[in-house]
């Protein structure tokens, strides 16, 4: 038996041996960059002409790796083998299944800084979020195959004399998993181990910035005994591949994370019922976030300014559960916005392969630094600029962590999503006021409260529609098993990452019964 679920704790930089083996990892991987990596199909390696350039967003020059792109006569291979294989897999016990992901999960924790340091290279992640990333990859094999034990022997139902009723969960079939480069390990593996667990196949297509943590992934999968053709890794890109897994008549589920126009497109089509198709398709989504941080009168103001700068600029804002908006009473707005512009100001910016002591390192690539400076020249339009407001990609995608005062609730910087470090202040007149800002968004992720009265923090329990809400800490940084994850509105599905019933989004109930 294993022991009970406990998250994946996280390793303390500031402790020499610690340092000294992230450093060595950092080496080792620095040794690795530049090679060449092959599509796996069946387990096959397929290297093609045409490739993907992964690069340090930190610093443009260093290629991470030369990835092969699959065209649609790979995804049509890859599918093929993925329905084949699905006819073994399904039938392999739960607890079998469970065991892969087991010894995966083991692997990975014992080579944990190595795969950080990928992160660190193909992501520009400072080493802190880089091994949060890796310790909530562990967290969700070792969570999911705990779950998947749970629900092997179905729901207790009721049998009348002369008969056994049976309620039991069945897999599905073939699954397009799509991944996000943002938590590049994390919800990749995540969103690739349930499904599977589950006894389904996957095809798995992750985002272009970083295949090379999802190829290191699929080599512990087959290194801990995961049959060839169970997870088949497809990169390519969404205009080759994306529509044609999405819409092809095989495709039983999509489990995407990713922005609001890729969701929705997929969504929409998914519904279309192709040719030969046999079921309508299942969407699990997990889309983007405009989260709010709510600061009440009475609160503990130096706790708000920290939490709104750390959800704020963690990752260069790069979160779908980032604090992009902060609603703030009017009597205390002045005190926690200039204390957050003060604490804005020491943070430090720049690449972090080379470099720990920096707290933010670039953002994703020069669509996302265009995409945020764009937003920058709005917020001057918009609002009053306090902190930040910069930006350099000569080298890597640097922005400086920004802020803007004054913004009005109905403004574009309080109402679409930025995907980096871009925070906007607005003022409330009280409490009801404030949540009402909070909720006047399309989006429904995550939320914080920051107070020290109870009722309006029972107020905002009801009141607050968000998936995943908290009180008196920052709105980022929700741990497999204990906040599951995921949000409400066009935020997603409405799924949780991470929750106990994350896997039956890729089981079906059957009901057998025997009669006597
Ligand atoms: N689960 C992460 C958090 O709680 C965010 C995931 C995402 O940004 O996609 O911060």
């Amino acid at each position: 038996m294993v022991v009970p679920y406990k998250h994946e704790p996280f390793t303390d930089f500031t402790i020499e041996e610690n340092r000294k083996e992230m450093e060595a990892a950092l080496k080792l991987v620095g040794g690795e960059l530049g090679k060449e990596y092959p599509l796996i199909i069946g387990g096959e390696r397929v290297m093609t002409e045409d490739k993907f350039v992964s690069e340090n967003p930190g610093n443009r020059k260093q290629v991470v790796g030369y990835v092969s792109k699959a065209t649609q006569d790979h995804a049509e291979k890859a599918h093929k083998i993925a329905d084949e294989t699905f006819e073994t897999w399904r039938k392999w016990k739960p607890e079998h299944r469970a065991n892969v992901l087991y010894r995966a999960s083991a692997m990975i924790r014992r080579r944990k800084h190595e795969f950080s340091a990928y992160l660190v290279y193909e992501a520009g992640k400072p080493w802190k979020e880089a091994d949060a990333d890796t310790a909530e990859a562990i967290d969700f094999l070792e969570y999911y195959a705990r779950q998947i034990n749970r629900l092997k022997n179905g729901m207790p139902i009721n049998s009348r004399e002369i008969e056994d009723n049976q309620f039991n969960y069945i897999p599905l079939g073939v699954g397009v998993t799509i991944s996000p480069w943002n938590f590049a390990f994390a919800i990749m593996a995540g969103t690739v181990a349930g499904p599977m667990v589950a006894g389904n196949t996957i095809l798995l297509k992750p985002a272009t910035t970083t295949p090379v943590v999802a190829y290191k992934f699929m080599e512990v999968l087959e290194e801990a005994g995961m049959p060839a053709g169970v997870v088949n890794y497809i990169p390519g890109s969404g205009a080759e591949i994306g529509d044609y897994l999405v819409d092809h008549p095989r495709t039983r589920f999509i489990n995407f994370t990713g922005s609001r126009d890729v969701g929705v497109r997929i969504y929409e089509r998914a519904a279309k019922v192709q040719k030969g198709q046999k079921w309508l398709k299942r969407v699990i989504a997990e889309m983007g976030g405009k989260d709010t941080i709510v600061v009440d009168k009475e609160a503990d103001l130096e706790l708000a300014a920290e939490s709104i700068v750390s959800s704020a600029f963690g990752f260069s804002g790069q979160k779908c559960s980032a604090c992009s908006r902060a609603v703030i009473h009017e009597d205390v707005y002045d005190q926690v916005l200039d204390r957050a512009v003060e604490l804005t100001k020491e943070l430090t910016v720049g690449a972090t392969f080379n470099d720990n002591s920096n707290f933010m390192g670039p953002v994703n690539d020069q669509a996302a630094f265009d995409k945020v400076m764009k937003y920058v020249e709005i917020g001057k339009e918009e609002g009053r600029l306090m902190a930040g407001g910069e930006g350099d990609d000569s080298e890597g995608y640097f922005v400086k962590p920004t802020i803007f005062a004054d913004i009005d609730p109905e403004a574009r910087l309080m109402q679409e999503e930025i995907f980096g470090p871009v925070v906007a202040f607005t003022k409330a007149k009280d409490f009801d006021h404030a949540l009402e800002i909070a909720n006047n968004t399309d989006y429904g992720l995550t939320g914080a409260v920051i107070s020290n009265n109870r009722a309006r923090l029972e107020q905002a329990r009801e009141d607050f529609h968000v998936g995943n809400l908290y009180f008196n800490r920052g709105c980022t940084g929700a741990i497999v098993g204990y906040q599951p994850f995921g949000g409400f509105n066009m935020s997603g599905t409405d799924s949780k990452a991470g929750g106990p019933d994350y896997l039956l989004h890729f089981l079906q109930p059957k009901t057998v019964t025997d009669q006597f």
